[in-house]
């Protein structure tokens, strides 16, 4: 499994009926919104097989706009390695 982040962003008018949708759905804990700093996007980092499948995840509400990056943790030794 990997990792991914979901960015999910909406339109200011729909704003409380996004997060209205998504509280109804029992997944307000899992996300966090920008919506308070004017960025209107949800994130959420979830496991996934793939980039469809965490796609898959996501409530129908945040899966029409969103995009899913696959994340990786570099540890100090592949750093180290790199040459210049
Ligand atoms: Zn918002």
């Amino acid at each position: 499994m990997d990792r991914f982040l979901i960015e999910s962003p909406h339109d200011t008018e729909d704003c409380k009926k996004v997060v209205k949708s998504v509280y109804a759905l029992g997944y307000l804990y899992n996300c966090d919104w920008g919506c308070e700093a004017g960025v209107h996007t949800a994130w959420v980092t979830i496991e996934a097989e793939n980039e469809k499948q965490a796609l898959l995840v996501v409530p129908p509400v945040l899966r029409s706009k969103a995009r899913a990056t696959k994340l990786v943790k570099f540890d100090a030794e592949t750093v180290k390695a790199w040459k210049e």
